[in-house]
C-alpha cells in the first residue's frame, strides 16, 4: 500500500468547467489518458506498456463519473498530483457547482472555439469569480471550421470581464490546424495532421511564416503581464530580455491573484493541445498552499485535522465513498474523528486515492489532498470531519445530499 502524501506545493485541485459541449468530457477523457500514459512510460520505461493501458481503457472505459479523480503529470522532472474534480456543467446544477467550487483551488474554463462564451460559461464564471479562483481557459475545437480564437478572446475580455494572457498562438486553422506557438518559448509544438491518442507533440522552431504575428503576439502578452506585474516591469523596462522562468512566474503570480487568466488553445477530440495545457495547470495553477487557510486553519499535515466531505457515493464493490478534500492535518485509516455538526464520532475506513482506472488503497492523506474514505456511516455533503480535540466547522452547507451511483 502507498501511503507516501504528496508534497503539498505538488498538488493540483481543479475543475474543468464549461458550457454543455464546449468539450469538457472530451478534454477530461483526454487529460486522464495523456497523465495515464506518460505515468506509464515513466514508470516501465516499456512502450508495452502503453498499449496495454491503451487496452485496459478501451476494456473498462475511462471513470470520469466519479466525484474526484487523481492522475500525475511531470513537469521539468517533478511529478505533480493532480485532483480532477467534477464540476457538473448544465445550469441546472449550480449548487453542485458551488459546492465544487469550494473544493478546488483552481480551474480549466473550456470554450467552443466557434461559438466562443456561452451563457452557461458566463454563470459559471461568475460564480468561480465569488469563490476567487483561479482559472486558466482552453479554446478548443480549433479544428472546427469558423473557429477563431481571436474572437473568443476578445469574449473572455468583454464579457467575462477578464484580462486574458495569450499565451499560444494556434499554427493552421480549421481542418489544417497543426499545433500551437508557445509564445513564452518561442517554439511551435505541432502534431501530425492525424495524431493519434497519446502522440506527442514535435518542438520545431516557430514557422518562418508565423514569425512576424508571433512576435508582434509576444509583444502584446509580455507587455499585458508588465503593466500589471511589478516584478516583471522591472526587468521588462530594464531592457533584458525576460527568461522564460521569470515569465511563468509573473504569469502564475497573476492568475493566482486572479488579475489575468492565460489563455491555450487546441482541439482535445484531435488530440492536439492537451498535453501544453496539463504543463499549464501545473505551471500557473495555485497549489493548496497557495490558498487562504480555511477557518484559520493552514495548509499543513502536522496541524489538527479539519476536512470537508463534499459527496457521498454508492460504489457499486466498495458500497458508500464519502469523498473529503483536506484543508489540514492527516487523515488514517482506523483514526477516530468527530463530525461537530452531528456531534458524532466516525472512524476512518479504507482510504482511496481514485485513479482512471483503479482505486489506489492508501494509508494516510495529507492537507490539501482529495480522497475517498470507506466507513462513514453519519457524514453527509457539506460536513465537516475533524480533530475531536480541536473541533472546527468548515462553514457548512446546506444542501440537498444525492447519493449516486458510480460504476
Ligand atoms: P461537454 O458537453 O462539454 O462534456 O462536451 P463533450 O466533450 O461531450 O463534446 C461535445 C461534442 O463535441 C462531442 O461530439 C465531441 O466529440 C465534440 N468535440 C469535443 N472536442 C472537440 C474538438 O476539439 N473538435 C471537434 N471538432 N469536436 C469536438
Amino acid at each position: 500500500m502507498r501511503t507516501t502524501i504528496p508534497h503539498l506545493s505538488t498538488v493540483r485541485n481543479i475543475g474543468i468547467m464549461a458550457h454543455i459541449d464546449a468539450g469538457k468530457t472530451t478534454t477530461t477523457e483526454r487529460v486522464l489518458f495523456y497523465t495515464g500514459v506518460s505515468h506509464r512510460i515513466g514508470e516501465v520505461h516499456d512502450g508495452a506498456a502503453v498499449t496495454d493501458w491503451m487496452k485496459q481503457e478501451r476494456d473498462r472505459g475511462i471513470t470520469i463519473t466519479s466525484a474526484a479523480v487523481s492522475c500525475r503529470w511531470a513537469l521539468d522532472g517533478v511529478e505533480h498530483t493532480i485532483n480532477l474534480i467534477d464540476t457538473p456543467g448544465h445550469v441546472d446544477f449550480t449548487i453542485e457547482v458551488e459546492r465544487c467550487l469550494r473544493v478546488l483551488d483552481g480551474a480549466v474554463a473550456v470554450f467552443d472555439g466557434v461559438a466562443g462564451v456561452e451563457p452557461q460559461s458566463e454563470t459559471v464564471w461568475r460564480q468561480a469569480d465569488r469563490y476567487g479562483v483561479p482559472r486558466l481557459c482552453f479554446v478548443n475545437k480549433l479544428d472546427r471550421t469558423g473557429a477563431d480564437l481571436s474572437r473568443t478572446v476578445e469574449m473572455i475580455a468583454e464579457r467575462l470581464g477578464a484580462l486574458p494572457l495569450v499565451v499560444q498562438l494556434p499554427v493552421g486553422a480549421e481542418g489544417g490546424f497543426r499545433g500551437v506557438i508557445d509564445l513564452v518559448a518561442m517554439e511551435a509544438l505541432l502534431w501530425p495532421a492525424d495524431a493519434g491518442l497519446g502522440e506527442a507533440p514535435e518542438t520545431v522552431a516557430v514557422p518562418a511564416g508565423l514569425a512576424a504575428e508571433a512576435e508582434r503576439a509576444r509583444s502584446r502578452l509580455l507587455g499585458a503581464v508588465a503593466e500589471h506585474d511589478e516584478e516583471f516591469m522591472e526587468t521588462y523596462l530594464g531592457g533584458d530580455e525576460p527568461t522564460e522562468a521569470e515569465t511563468h512566474a509573473a504569469i502564475r503570480r497573476l492568475t493566482l491573484s486572479s488579475a489575468a487568466t492565460p489563455v491555450l488553445c487546441g482541439t482535445a477530440f484531435r488530440n492536439k493541445g492537451v498535453q501544453p495545457l496539463l504543463d499549464a495547470i501545473v505551471r500557473y495553477l495555485p497549489s493548496p498552499l497557495d490558498v487562504p487557510p480555511v477557518e484559520g486553519r493552514p495548509a499543513d499535515d502536522g496541524a489538527p485535522l479539519a476536512a470537508l466531505a463534499f459527496k457521498v457515493m454508492s460504489d457499486r464493490h466498495l458500497g458508500r465513498l464519502t469523498f473529503v478534500r483536506l484543508y489540514s492535518g492527516r487523515l488514517e485509516t482506523g483514526a477516530t474523528v468527530l463530525n461537530p455538526l452531528r456531534g458524532r464520532k466516525e472512524r476512518i475506513g479504507k482510504i482511496y486515492r481514485m485513479r482512471a482506472n483503479r482505486r489506489e488503497e492508501i494509508g494516510a492523506a495529507g492537507a490539501g489532498d482529495i480522497v475517498a474514505v470507506m466507513g462513514l456511516k453519519q457524514t453527509t455533503t457539506g460536513e465537516t470531519l475533524c480533530d475531536p480535540a480541536h473541533p472546527v466547522v468548515l462553514d457548512a452547507m446546506d444542501f440537498p445530499a444525492p447519493v449516486l451511483e458510480i460504476a
